[in-house]
């Protein structure tokens, strides 16, 4: 199976190298910009008939090699066309940020510390920051299309990184774990030998009241300058989201390792989800942030040799783990407790949802193995 994720490297240019960059980003945009004008004004998408047409401004306006020529064509039809399936019909494409769209081995390459790149103004070498990149430069990853980004005074090169890994197989699957979702608790895991895992959640839930809070504040304004706050701390709560959540799902690859078999539930739909927590932290964009450390335990659980089920939901909150007696009442949402109203048994709710989503991830070893 490929897994490909987005390497985000920071490279460290020296002055006359941030010319360099800078003067090619530039004549990218404009170029691209060039060429997104033509393409709205003729609705032509066809690469050969467009190189005809904007070639020998590309060189001789813009100062592009031919290479470059190219992969400017490439981006913009692949912007128009992305425009175009997202439904926007014929709108003028254009390109505000500096940008440029690298081809692995003929415009750029990466070796251990050394970002190696075509300018306008020739090759130079580059350093880049190699910490916790080490793993994608075993020679096992393949390099794709990278994309130079210059942001807040920064250089970042984004790199699309292949590799191909063995599946886990149910027949080798060692070991179960169910993880359930939530609020209190990020994610409470429970294992094969009968342990509980908790990520907490509660440092987390402050700092999403404290975003809410700040959101209220800057929508009461309704000036452009809080709109523009509003937005910008938007980005910022996703950013902090999506970090947290690369940190659980590492926390659980790591903690588990090979041939485990995840357990989640599938919470596709928002309705689904928002039924899981009480109405007042409904703000909360609750089945964004699970759907993505789903697909984040995904990736990584392929790269350790696991793997990934996601079972449906119902009853996973009411159901006693240990006698299987399914009732509404068994579980207090307010207490967070679980107290099955046959046999007894008492713990906390997120703790028997889990242990009921290990009892789904058995069954599925079960029923996969059998045939
Ligand atoms: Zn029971």
């Amino acid at each position: 199976m490929e897994v490909t994720v987005t390497a985000k490297i920071k490279i460290n240019p020296v002055e006359e190298q941030i010319h360099a960059l800078q003067n090619t980003v530039d004549a990218y945009r404009n170029a691209c910009n060039f060429v997104s004008n033509i393409v709205f004004a003729t609705k032509n998408l066809k690469q050969a008939s467009l190189h005809k047409v904007t070639y020998q401004e590309l060189r001789l306006i813009y100062g592009l090699r031919s290479q470059m020529a190219q992969s400017v064509l490439k981006t913009v039809i692949a912007k128009y066309k992305t425009s175009q399936r997202n439904g926007h019909d014929w709108t003028l494409v254009t390109f505000k940020k500096p940008q440029y769209d690298l081809v692995w081995n003929r415009d750029y390459s990466l070796t251990q510390g050394v970002f190696s790149v075509n300018t306008l103004e020739g090759r130079i070498k580059v350093p880049f920051e190699t910490k916790g990149m080490e793993q994608y430069f075993d020679g096992s990853w393949s390099f794709g299309t990278a994309k130079l980004v210059y942001k807040h005074g920064k250089w970042f090169l984004h790199v699309p990184m292949s590799k191909h890994f063995k599946q886990a197989d149910e027949h080798h699957i060692k070991q179960v774990v169910g993880v359930d979702l939530g609020l209190n608790f990020i994610a409470t895991a429970y294992d094969s030998q009968g342990k509980t895992w908790f990520f907490h959640g509660r440092p987390i839930k402050a700092k999403r009241a404290h975003y809410k809070r700040l959101r209220q504040q800057l929508q009461r304004k309704q000036t452009s300058s809080a709109r523009r706050r509003l937005k910008a701390m938007g980005q910022r709560e996703n950013r902090w989201m999506t970090d947290i959540n690369h940190q659980v799902s590492k926390a659980l690859v790591t903690r588990y390792g090979k041939d485990t078999l995840f357990v989640l539930e599938d919470l596709t739909g928002v309705r689904q989800a928002t039924e899981k927590v009480r109405q007042r932290d409904r703000y909360i964009s609750v089945s964004w942030s699970f759907y993505q450390l789903r697909s984040f335990l995904e990736y990584k659980a392929r790269m350790h040799r696991a793997k990934v089920i996601a079972v449906n939901p119902k009853h996973t909150s009411q159901t006693c783990p240990k006698c299987g007696h399914t009732e509404r009442a068994n579980r207090n949402k307010k207490t967070h407790t679980f107290c099955c109203q046959t046999c007894g048994y008492t713990s906390n709710d997120d703790r028997t949802g889990a242990m009921n989503l290990h009892r789904k991830g058995i069954e599925y070893i079960a029923m996969a193995t059998e045939a």
